[in-house]
């Protein structure tokens, strides 16, 4: 199933006892859909690629500009105007030509979010705002993909797992609500230190791969609350609603 070619570029993780070649195999088998090619959608998109997940959806509908620079190291300075979709797709191919990375250059909302996600293994939302995040975590509890969110504040960064489909387990909206008028944190108007969304990039893309090969402690029904303020690191269970209306608990 793996090349020689294959077996060489990824011998120090296949190396790792608990992931091997079983779990390089389910990396090239996945599809993870990205939601966002920011700054959380950079890393994570660079780290799945290096790592061979076979194949990732990247979709945002912004183009890069000069103030994105500083966090989205995937994009440089002649990239600017440019669609993120289509050149995070790009640097993609050009790290591992092993995936399929294909650009999708749309806004996901609650119109067309099943159709952008359907047949995904994983859905990674690392996007930047609070609608668009609702119609991510409907969409994937209707589809019962696991959903990989992350975000960032000024100087936190947050990690979760959801299988809101399951019975007991929570979704997106059990820990937040399902207002899509909710305010949510905008780093063009907190600010962030570039190195931030990049941490929590490669957490996710980490327990992205985490859960799709299967090994340690599972991330999912908890979030990890990372504070680089006072460096401390914070795991919560996040409970099921039984009054959720979009998983009911
Ligand atoms: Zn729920």
């Amino acid at each position: 199933m793996l090349s020689d070619a294959e077996l060489d570029r990824y011998a120090r993780q296949i190396i790792l006892p608990q992931f091997g070649g079983a779990g390089q195999a389910k990396l090239k088998a996945a599809h993870v859909a990205l939601i966002g090619a920011g700054g959380i959608g950079c890393p994570a998109i660079a780290y799945l690629a290096a790592a061979g997940v076979g194949r990732l959806t990247i979709i945002d509908d912004d183009v890069v500009e000069l103030s994105n620079l500083h966090r989205q190291p995937l994009f440089a300075d002649d990239d600017i105007g440019a669609s993120k979709a289509e050149v995070a797709a790009k640097v993609a191919r050009r790290i591992n030509p092993h995936v399929e990375a294909e650009a999708r250059v749309e806004r996901l909302d609650e119109a067309n979010a099943e159709a952008l996600l359907a047949g995904a293994d994983l859905i990674l939302d690392g996007c930047d705002n609070f609608a668009t995040r609702l119609a991510v975590n409907r969409a994937a509890v209707a589809l019962e993909i696991p959903l990989l969110s992350a975000a960032i504040g000024a100087f936190e960064g947050q990690v979760a797992l959801y299988e809101g489909w399951r019975a007991g387990s929570p979704c997106y909206a059990c820990l937040v609500g399902d207002d899509p008028n909710r305010e949510g944190i905008n780093c063009a108007e907190t600010g962030v230190m570039g190195a931030l969304p990049g941490m929590i990039g490669t957490t996710a893309a980490l327990e992205a791969v985490r859960a799709l090969s299967g090994w340690g402690r599972s991330l999912a029904g908890r979030l990890a609350i990372i504070d680089m303020l006072e460096r401390r690191w914070r795991e919560v269970g996040v409970p099921a609603d039984p009054e959720c209306p979009i998983c009911r608990g």
